[in-house]
């Protein structure tokens, strides 16, 4: 799991790499802008927010409603893929019976 501030380890940016393959069938997927495969995993998980925020005027980070999600950059072009940390099985999954949002 990625330490507090979200940071991944080398092990697990290497499992991330792995993920990203084989969900890919195999090889690296190619850019969907420039068609390189030539990809950096970013060192720090990222927040996709939920909106709209669930009380007015609170930032929703501070509440914990927040999708944690990897980032995986095009070394070519810059465009950035984000897949969520949760189905990755980087964090833990919600127990039975909660919530389905994975934190
Ligand atoms: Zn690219």
């Amino acid at each position: 799991m990625p330490d507090a501030q979200g940071r991944l380890s080398p092990a697990e940016i290497e499992f991330v790499t792995g993920w990203i393959t084989r969900q890919a069938g195999g090889a690296p997927p190619n850019c969907p802008v420039c068609r390189s495969q030539s990809w950096a995993v970013l060192g720090q998980v990222t927040q996709g927010v939920v909106y709209p925020y669930p009380v007015s005027g609170q930032h929703p980070v501070l509440y914990d409603i927040a999708y944690p999600h990897v980032g995986v950059l095009c070394t070519t072009c810059g465009y950035t893929m984000f897949f969520n940390a949760g189905l990755m099985g980087l964090y833990p999954r919600p127990a039975a019976g909660s919530s389905n949002v994975l934190r």
